[in-house]
This record gives structure tokens, C-alpha cells and sequence, in this order.
């Protein structure tokens, strides 16, 4: 049992690590669509204040870089620089700057690096040596902007504010001279400070950068953290090849702005940002809570009916078939509940089966072995109704044994009915009920005594309410009688008892039979008396079974030579039948007649003395004499008897007792016949 629940514990935390795995699973594409949104939110201002930023400066700055575009390719279709009139250049350059206040200086320097011309300000570059040499590689004619982007590298190292756009003038692959045009970056500043201050109302941006297409910073707003020159830093770079592509793009087409403007987003992007998080970490908790209470809710709906399963099998593997296994739900947990209780119901079927057949085994058995020890017939019929009723439990019973000699079936032995009932009863076959039983030899069930036609047509009599049994006895397809039981109750019987009381009603045939065989073989033909075997059989048990005294009366017919040659054969075994019959009379129940041969008869009377068994000797005597036998022919013949009287000897020998009672009987015989005498009486006179 231990291992169970540890395996349905068990399965209650797989089904809900299952659970669980699932609903984290499930957060992965949430997870996703957080990210999303972050990006999508921090983009779309990046878009809205990008749009208005080039709106407001873009054009302005692209107007600048043109101009100076313009200056240098003027400059630089100059084919003779050496002839270049140094006057006249240097009021062309002092025009170009005082013309814009993006300028504040520019030089022009000879393919010898010596400075032909120049405005007032404008700063002698401190790497002329490096820019010639790294210009000198390019062919004439490549774009001003590639040459642009070289030459910002020193632009980078010089100071914020100051920036320098330079060009080498050439002819035909030749280094004529260069231009130097220096910009005022406090410009750019300016512009950049102006829309940050613009923008910081809305305290939506830190800082504004000025790149590059090679990502390279120009200018910046006022407290930005990256320096002018500076490569941009790739992770701040929202898209980075988007970036890329529209700088390219520009370049290019040269018509729309080279700028993409950058803000690092700081105000209510963030905000929105971690108010999003902030959102999406409590509907996680939500979530992960309703996940556990769902996951345990479901786990618990599985394992729940599991468990009630597990504890219906331990009841019916206690033998507890009885109770009911109720199915909870309509899954396949529910359908097994189903096929379970089918099953219960199936086992307890079989169990009150088996405990019946049990029981009617058990039944047969002990009516078997009560009714197959009783030899003695009557004995054997009261033992048979008395256990019949008892194991049944009714009311009345009754054996009707049939009779070959006059075709009609008797009660042999009854229980519960009325005397008169008991005696006058005597059926013909097919008469009644017992009758019709017998004659039919089909056993006979009647539920209600009282609404049964088929039983009323049979019975032909006003019957009292009840059930009733009937079943023949058959003993070697030889029918013998019929037993029947009853119980005042309509329908207590079923088909059941039926079967049952029809084994038992065989087994008791047998018995009967055999107590039938048993009789017939130590009695008498004739006189119905034990015969002479039976006499010293049963001699031999009394001295085995106790140590009480017991004694014998033989007695002899007188003279009965004279009845047989008198009045014929006939008449002298009617005169035995006649002796037989009075000698059961005037003996006790217990006192057991016996014909020993011819007119010769013996009683024995257990726990006498030869003075007790005097009393009914004499009354033997007695009873004969004075009741003569009215023969066929009509006349009266007189009997007498003589009779001898001994008791078992201490040294207990039945030959001895035999001849004793042998002994006194011829005594008697010569005493005059007609008289009882006792062996103690021969021996008493002997001795005197
Ligand atoms: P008593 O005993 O008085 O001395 O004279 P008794 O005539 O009885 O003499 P006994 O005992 O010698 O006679 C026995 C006779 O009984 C002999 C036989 O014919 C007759 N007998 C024996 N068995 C039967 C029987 O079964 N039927 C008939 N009818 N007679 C029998
Ligand atoms: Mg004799
Ligand atoms: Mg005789």
C-alpha cells in the first residue's frame, strides 16, 4: 500500500512538473512579444523625433555641406594652381568665408606644400606632410566625399569646434596643390543645442549626434557624453545595417541628407518601457499563481477518482465485496471506475455462488453422513425428516413411502402434521400431490399454496396458505416414496432449494434403500422377527458396548408338531406369525425379538437380570395362553409356550448364556410346559 501512494504522490508532482513546463513554455513567445514591443516603442519615437529632426536641421546641414562642396569643386577644376594669382585667390577664399558663417578660414596650398593663399584665420594644418602623402595615392577625379572622409580622420584629433574639409587639387593624376576649407563646428553645435533645447521640454532625449557614414561622430549636442570624432558606439545604434544603408543611399544619390540622427531615448520611452515590465512582472506572478492552483486543481482531479479506485481494490481485496464503486467522472478514469464496480459486482456474484454451492455441500454432507450411519429404518426416516426440516428451515415434513403390496403410498414418517392426519393418510399413485409426484417422479415446487391452479387441480382440497416442497425418493430408478416440506410462508422457497432438496431427498433414498436392504436381510421373512444371525450380532455388540447385566428369554411353541400335522402347514406358520405378533406386544421398545429357527424365538432384554426378565417372560407366557389364534378356517387354537430365562455370567460368554437359557427352557419343557424358569432356578436346585 506504501508503494502506491508513494507512485500516486508521484504522479500528482510529474502531472504538475508537467503542468508547470507547459505554462513556462507557453511564457517563451511571451517573453518574445515583451521584446518586441520594447523594441517597436523605443523605435517609433526614434522614427517620430527622427522625422522632425531632419525636417528641422537636415536640410539646413546638407544646405552647408553643399556649399562647401561647391567651394572645393571650383578649386579643384583649377588647372594652373602655380599660376593662380595669389591675390586674387586669397579674396576669392576671404569672399567664401566672410559669404558664410559656416567658414572661418581656407587655404590653398601649392603641390610643393608651400601656402600660396589665405584668409586671416585660418590655422595651418600641423599633419600637411601626412595629408599629401595619403592623398597622393588617390586618382584625380574620385568623389570629394571619399576624399571628404579621409581627410575627417584628422579632423577628428583637431578640437571640438573646428573642423577641416580638404581636397588635393590635380591634373590628370597629378598633384597640383591643396585646398584646405576650415568649418566652424560651433555652427553645427549651435543647431544641435537649439533642438536639444527644443526637445528637452519634452525631456524626451539625452544627447544629439551628427554622424558620419562611417558612424563616425561630427558634432554633438551639449552634454553628450561621446566626443566629436569618435566612432558612435554599435549597440547604442537602434538598427545599425538601416543605419548604414540610408548613409550609402544618400552618398549615392546625393540629393537628400547623409544624416541619421541618433537619440538616446530617456523620458517616457523608459518609462513606458519599465512601466511594461513593471506590468508584465506581475501578470507573470498572476499567471505562475493561477498555473499552480490550475496545474494542483487538475492533478488533483486525476489522482483524486485514482485514489478512491485504489481504496475500493483494497476493500475488495479485504473480501469486501459489498460496497458500491461509484464512478466521479466521465473520463477514462470514470469508465475504468465502471468496469471496476462491474467487475465487484461480477466477484460477488461468483463469491455468493461459491458460498452457496458451499453451503449446499456442506448441507448434503452433513445429512450424508447423518442418514448414512442410521441402519435401523425407522430411526433412519425420523434422522432424515428431523435434519431435512432443520437444514431447510420449515415448518412441517413428511416421508410417504410407497407400498408394492397394496400400490399406495403411506406416511412413513412425519413432522409438524396431525396424528390422524399421520394414520389415516394413504394415497393412490397419482393421487394428490405426493401422489402425482411419485407417479410423475418430477420434483414439485409451489410458491404460493394458495394461487397456485396447477397445485389446487392437484390437491383437490381447500389448502392453507404457504410453500411447499415435493420431491420423489429414487433409489437405483427405483422410485421409493416421496419427501415433502413445507413452510407456512408463500414463497420461501426458490428453485435453489429445489435443487438442494432434491440431492438431499437422493442421498436420503439411497439411505432409505439401503436401511430397507439392511432390514430385510436380519429379519424374518415370515414373522418379521431379527433372525438368528442378527441375535448373536447383536449379543456381541451389547457385550462390547457396556458392562451392564443384559439376560435372554428363549421360549419354544408346545407341541407344535401337533398344529402342523393337524391342521396342515399353513396353519402352523400362521401360528409363528400369531406367537411373533403378541411377543411384540408384550415386550418393552427396547427388548429385541428374534426367531432363532423353526417355532423356536428369543428375546433379548438389555440392562436386565434374569429376575427382571422373569416379568415379561411370565408376561409372554401369559399373554399367549390366553390369547388363542382364530385360524382361517375359523377355529380357535390354543398356544402355549416354555420359556428359559438366563443372564450374561461374569465370565461374559454368550454360548454360556445361550445354553443356559437353552438349559432352563428344557427344564421347563419337562417341568410340565406352559411355564417360564429361571437358569439360576436349575441351578440352585442342582446345588441342593
Ligand atoms: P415340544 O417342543 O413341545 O417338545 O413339541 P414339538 O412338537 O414342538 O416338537 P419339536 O420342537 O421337535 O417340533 C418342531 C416342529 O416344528 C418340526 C417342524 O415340522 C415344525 N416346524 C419347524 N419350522 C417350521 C415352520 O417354519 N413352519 C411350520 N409350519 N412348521 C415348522
Ligand atoms: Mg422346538
Ligand atoms: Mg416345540
Amino acid at each position: 500500500m506504501a508503494i502506491i501512494v508513494v507512485r500516486f504522490q508521484k504522479m500528482i508532482f510529474k502531472l504538475f512538473a508537467a503542468f508547470l513546463f507547459l505554462i513556462f513554455f507557453s511564457m517563451v513567445p511571451l517573453g518574445w512579444y515583451s521584446i518586441s514591443v520594447q523594441e517597436k516603442l523605443v523605435q517609433s519615437y526614434v522614427q517620430k523625433t527622427n522625422d522632425a529632426f531632419v525636417r528641422f536641421i537636415g536640410f539646413q546641414v546638407f544646405t552647408i555641406i553643399a556649399k562647401t562642396k561647391s567651394v572645393l569643386d571650383i578649386y579643384s577644376r583649377l588647372g594652373e594652381i602655380q599660376d593662380l594669382d595669389e591675390e586674387r585667390a586669397s579674396k576669392t577664399l576671404i569672399e567664401l568665408v566672410e559669404n558664410d558663417m559656416l567658414f572661418t578660414g581656407a587655404g590653398i596650398y601649392s603641390a610643393r606644400k608651400v601656402l600660396i593663399a589665405h584668409t586671416e584665420n585660418f590655422q595651418p594644418p600641423a599633419n600637411l606632410e601626412h595629408l599629401f602623402s595619403q592623398t597622393l595615392l588617390h586618382q584625380y577625379g574620385i568623389s570629394l566625399f571619399e576624399n571628404i572622409e579621409e581627410e575627417l580622420q584628422s579632423v577628428s584629433t583637431s578640437h571640438r569646434g573646428a573642423a577641416e574639409f580638404r581636397t588635393l587639387i590635380r591634373n590628370q593624376g597629378q598633384v597640383l596643390g591643396a585646398l584646405i576649407v576650415q568649418l566652424n563646428m560651433d555652427y553645427f553645435q549651435r543647431s544641435l543645442d537649439e533642438i536639444k533645447d527644443f526637445f528637452e521640454n519634452t525631456n524626451e532625449y539625452a544627447s544629439i549626434y551628427i554622424l558620419d557614414e562611417t558612424q563616425r561622430i561630427i558634432a554633438s549636442s551639449k552634454d553628450s557624453t561621446l566626443e566629436a570624432g569618435k566612432v558612435f558606439p554599435p549597440h547604442l545604434l537602434l538598427d545599425h545595417n538601416l543605419y548604414l544603408k540610408d548613409l550609402q543611399d544618400y552618398y549615392r544619390s546625393k540629393d537628400t541628407p547623409p544624416w541619421k540622427v541618433l537619440f538616446l531615448p530617456k523620458g517616457s520611452a523608459y518609462e513606458n518601457i519599465k512601466e511594461y515590465k513593471r506590468n508584465f512582472r506581475y501578470f507573470l506572478i498572476f499567471y505562475l499563481v493561477v498555473a499552480a492552483i490550475l496545474g494542483w486543481w487538475i492533478a488533483k482531479k486525476i489522482t483524486t477518482p485514482l485514489r478512491k479506485l485504489v481504496e475500493s481494490s483494497e476493500k475488495i481485496s479485504r473480501g469486501n465485496l459489498e460496497m458500491r464503486i461509484t464512478p466521479e467522472t466521465n473520463d477514462e478514469i470514470g469508465e475504468l471506475a465502471t468496469k471496476f464496480d462491474v467487475m465487484r459486482v461480477n466477484l460477488r456474484d461468483y463469491q455468493n455462488h461459491l458460498k452457496k454451492k458451499i453451503l449446499e455441500l456442506q448441507t448434503l454432507y452433513q445429512v450424508g453422513t447423518i442418514v448414512s450411519k442410521e441402519l435401523d429404518f425407522r430411526t433412519l426416516l425420523k434422522t432424515i425428516l428431523d435434519t431435512v426440516v432443520d437444514v431447510m428451515a420449515a415448518d412441517k415434513g413428511s416421508i410417504l413411502l410407497h407400498d408394492p403390496k397394496t400400490q399406495t403410498l403411506k406416511i412413513a414418517m412425519a413432522k409438524g402434521l396431525k396424528r390422524e392426519v399421520v394414520q389415516k393418510t394413504s394415497l393412490a399413485v397419482g393421487e394428490s400431490v405426493a401422489g402425482h409426484v411419485f407417479q410423475t417422479q418430477q420434483p414439485m415446487l409451489v410458491m404460493d399454496t394458495t394461487k397456485s391452479p396447477e397445485f389446487q387441480k392437484i390437491k383437490k382440497e381447500q389448502v392453507s396458505p404457504g410453500t411447499m416442497l415435493s420431491v420423489p425418493l429414487i433409489s437405483n430408478e427405483r422410485p421409493l416414496g416421496v419427501l415433502n416440506i413445507s413452510k407456512s410462508m408463500a414463497y420461501s422457497f426458490n428453485d435453489q432449494d429445489l435443487k438442494l432438496f432434491q440431492a438431499i431427498a437422493n442421498l436420503c433414498a439411497t439411505a432409505i434403500d439401503n436401511a430397507r436392504l439392511y432390514k430385510l436381510a436380519i429379519t424374518d421373512e415370515l414373522t418379521g422377527l431379527f433372525i438368528r444371525r442378527f441375535f448373536f450380532q447383536h449379543l456381541e455388540q451389547l457385550l462390547q458396548s457396556s458392562n451392564r447385566p443384559f439376560s435372554i428369554i428363549i421360549l419354544d411353541i408346545d407341541h407344535f408338531k401337533i398344529f402342523n400335522d393337524t391342521h396342515g402347514h399353513s396353519v402352523g406358520d400362521e401360528v409363528l406369525i400369531h406367537v411373533a405378533n403378541l411377543l411384540h406386544q408384550a415386550i418393552r421398545d427396547h427388548d429385541i425379538p428374534c426367531r432363532l429357527g423353526g417355532e423356536e424365538f428369543c428375546i433379548i432384554c438389555p440392562n436386565q437380570t434374569a429376575t427382571d426378565a422373569e416379568i415379561p417372560a411370565n408376561r409372554i407366557r401369559s399373554m399367549i395362553e390366553s390369547t388363542p389364534l382364530i385360524s382361517l378356517g375359523g377355529k380357535e387354537l390354543k398356544i402355549t409356550v416354555s420359556l428359559g430365562v438366563s443372564e450374561i455370567g461374569p465370565d461374559r460368554s454368550i454360548t454360556k448364556l445361550y445354553e443356559n437359557a437353552d438349559k432352563a427352557l428344557y427344564a421347563s419343557k419337562d417341568g410340565g410346559r406352559n411355564r417360564v424358569t429361571l437358569y439360576s432356578d436349575i441351578q440352585s436346585l442342582n446345588q441342593e
